[in-house]
């Protein structure tokens, strides 16, 4: 990513971010109320699509540098970037991660949850609960006067101390007029000399965080990222914008429940 300036928006452009990172938001719930056995990924893929242009929105990956699905669906040891398939049939104790961005109005939107399928085990449970608290503490740490770093931070330690590990290969982003705009925001390290936090800043903070070791490979597809040693992995994302308040979750879902702290 070039290294150019972090783009600031207004509280009107903020504004027309959080109406597109709302229909982000209902189509994941829509997506999360229809999962169970039996449902193939190009399903998700198709109803995804269609309440997103009932919305007047685009699908935001659709095309992207190739990409073929309105959503990325990535199951079990799948980081992300899973291609929808009628081939891929959700089964019982499968964890599904769905990822899924929008252009309305001119502005993205970007949000990704974890799902169990059916009755998962104990330890995917921990790994998506582990995830999800992670990018909470993340978000809790955009504020004025932290930096870049300090989100990194928050979402290393929740997770490392649970057994857990961060890919390292992708990471979060700012977003606006852009699907991908400045300053990258990783999972981990600590970031000293990382960009400050603004008010105006949207970013799209990302944990992709494994059962197992680190290492992620890409399949033949050229898209699908795996995990090396075929372990569960897990990703939650949220688009949220620093303002005078503190951070807003611009794609907060109806059914999602904020820590009392955010
Ligand atoms: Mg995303
Ligand atoms: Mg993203």
């Amino acid at each position: 990513m070039a290294k150019s300036a972090i783009i600031l928006k207004s509280a009107s452009e903020i504004e027309q971010m959080y109406e597109a990172n709302q229909i982000v938001a209902a189509t994941l719930q829509m997506l999360e109320e229809r999962i169970v056995p039996g449902v193939t990924t190009w399903q998700l893929d198709q109803w995804a699509e269609k309440l997103c242009r009932k919305r007047q929105a685009l699908p935001a990956f659709k095309g992207y540098r190739g990409f073929p699905g309105s959503l990325c669906v990535s199951v079990n040891e799948q980081v992300v970037h899973g291609i929808p398939s009628k081939k891929v049939k959700l089964v019982d104790g499968d964890v599904v991660s769905i990822d899924f961005g929008v252009k309305y109005n001119g502005f993205y939107g970007d949000s990704a949850i974890t799902i169990p399928v059916g009755t998962i085990g104990e330890d995917f449970q921990a790994l998506l609960t582990a995830t999800q608290e992670s990018l909470y503490h993340a978000i809790a740490a955009i504020k004025k006067g932290n930096r870049v770093g300090d989100i990194s931070t928050a979402v290393q330690q929740h997770v490392e101390q649970q057994g857990f590990s961060v890919v390292r290969q992708f990471v979060g982003h700012g977003i606006g007029k852009n699907l991908h705009e400045p300053p990258e925001i990783p999972n981990y390290g600590q970031g000293k000399n990382s960009p400050k936090l603004h008010v105006g800043m949207v970013l799209a903070v990302e944990p992709m965080i494994n059962l197992g070791g680190p290492e992620v490979v890409v399949l033949q597809d050229g898209w699908t990222v795996v995990t090396k040693d075929k372990k569960v992995s897990a990703h939650f994302e949220h688009s949220i914008a620093l303002t005078e308040e503190g951070p807003w979750v611009l794609s907060k879902r109806e059914n999602e429940r904020l820590p009392g702290s955010l």
